[in-house]
């Protein structure tokens, strides 16, 4: 745990008590604050007693005698409007925080040697942050990964000179974090998301750019609008020489980018590869390679490099994230991918992107608005599809007269079918059977990992099967 010593002997409103608030109610008790943790949730309350905190109802509070409030990222802070314990904070004069920003003062107050990644973005947030974690870890260095992706922050390891921090921020984290000051903040890219909480896009991006401007050096996308005015005021305020601009398309001015399958970096007029990227079945697709070009970005801009040589090496190893165009193994020819979290047309197309055919497909399940409809100019590379769930009938309708295909139901009948199939086909192309739904899991599953483990389980069980990472 990493002890917060900021508010010692100050009292501290936590509020919003999932396991993230938790730890951050312990570490700022652990650091010697007087902490009141509370939350609308009964059961998160229950929880906070249990696990030894002073638990008190702040509706009725008097907050003139708290020094913060330690917001959870989950409870609205602005959008749709703010929280009543907010607006009761503001009235007080009462600063609200979150746990990132106890973090970034933590390590300014310790002031260790303790290099900072913090990464962003609308999309592939958590595959970068286990890449740049997983190539620093290969390379020796003692490597922390946490925040929006497994441990919370908190509950890392504390700081120690030489120890590096990989952090995944959502933007609700850097909302709370005025004052994040990483050594390398990475934004990815911005596509309209979470508008709910952050009234509009400009709201959204700009609290997503908080993470680039407050950083020593920044590695920013330049494949959509928005990240690309962001990555020019960087330039602009920080010097071309702090900023590296990444993208996945090969003709992009980027600093970062692909050739081919090669990520390079560029730099006065010549270009040196980084890595290569074929072969690495955990970073298929153009989307990867932006994840891949970020990761590699984050590493060359650390006070202490790691060599386009090592970076080359260790991406080689990275197995990937469950569930996320997850290979499982195969049998025979046919290759079995786990791409449960795909729940929206948009992150199924990066998948039918990634095989050029022959793939067996199941999707379905609860469907999004507007269905697969988007996913049309990529049928021909479907040999056959297997519905399941409610979405059935809304893609059979889709589907019909452009792909093969077959009402499976449940995940098992169509696990089964769609292996018989690849077992069958012909073509020179390797047979995927991928599971990519294109819908949310919960008509049939508790969620989207659930749905995805239920596959892996069921792959497992299939007769010929070599499962990868021991399954
Ligand atoms: P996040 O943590 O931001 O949700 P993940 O790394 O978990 O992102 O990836 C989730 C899904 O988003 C992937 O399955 C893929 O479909 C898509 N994706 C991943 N990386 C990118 C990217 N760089 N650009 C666009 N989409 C991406």
């Amino acid at each position: 745990m990493i002890r917060i010593t900021s508010f010692a002997g100050r009292k501290v409103a936590v509020f919003g008590l999932g396991a993230s608030g938790i730890a951050t109610a312990k570490a700022l008790v652990e650091g010697g604050a007087d902490v009141v943790a509370s939350d609308d949730n009964a059961a998160g309350v229950k929880a906070a007693a249990e696990a030894g905190l002073k638990t008190a109802d702040l509706k009725d509070a008097n907050w003139a005698i708290f020094s913060a409030l330690v917001l959870a990222p989950g409870v609205p802070l602005t959008h749709p409007e703010p929280h009543w314990a907010v607006r009761a904070a503001k009235l007080a004069g009462v600063e609200v925080i979150g746990d990132l920003e106890l973090f970034a003062r933590e390590r300014r107050l310790q002031s260790f040697d303790v290099p900072l990644i913090c990464i962003t973005g609308t999309n592939g947030k958590s595959t970068t942050t286990a890449l740049t974690a997983h190539i620093l870890k290969e390379a020796g260095r003692d490597t922390q990964v946490g925040g929006n992706i497994g441990t919370a922050m908190l509950l890392l390891e504390p700081f120690a000179p030489g120890r590096h921090y990989v952090i995944e921020c959502s933007s609700y984290q850097i909302d709370l974090a005025p004052s994040i000051d990483a050594s390398v903040g990475v934004l990815l890219n911005v596509t309209p998301d979470h508008l709910d909480r952050h009234g509009t896009i400009h709201n959204y991006a700009a609290v997503k750019a908080q993470l680039v401007y407050g950083a020593d050096k920044a590695v920013v996308g330049i494949d959509d609008s928005y990240c690309r005015t962001i990555a020019d005021k960087a330039v602009a305020t920080k010097g071309a020489e702090n900023v590296l601009r990444i993208s996945a398309k090969p003709d992009a001015a980027s600093d970062v980018g692909v050739d081919g399958a090669k990520v390079v970096l560029r730099r006065g007029g010549a270009s040196e590869v980084i890595a290569e990227l074929s072969g690495i079945g955990s970073l298929r697709g153009s989307h990867n390679a932006e994840n891949a070009c970020a990761a590699s970005a984050a590493l060359l801009s650390l006070p202490q490099p790691l060599a386009p040589a090592e970076i080359a090496r260790c991406l080689k190893t990275f197995p990937g994230l469950a569930h996320r165009m997850e290979e499982l193994g195969h049998a025979g020819r046919t290759l079995f991918v786990n791409d449960s979290k795909a729940t929206n047309a948009d992150s199924t197309e990066k998948a039918l992107l990634s095989f050029p055919s022959n793939i067996f497909w199941i999707l379905g399940g609860k469907p999004k608005s507007g269905g697969i409809a988007p996913l049309t100019q990529y049928f021909d590379r479907v040999a056959k599809a297997y519905l399941i769930g409610d979405a059935t009938e809304e893609f059979a309708a889709t589907l019909d007269g452009h792909v093969a295909f077959e009402r499976c139901g449940t995940l098992e009948v169509a696990t089964a079918a769609a292996a018989r199939d690849a077992a069958a086909a012909t073509g020179t192309s390797e047979p995927v059977v991928l599971l990519s739904p294109a819908c949310a899991s919960f008509d049939q599953f508790r969620n989207f990992e659930v749905r995805g483990d239920h596959f892996r389980a069921l792959v497992k069980a299939l007769a010929g099967i070599e499962m990868k990472r021991g399954g």
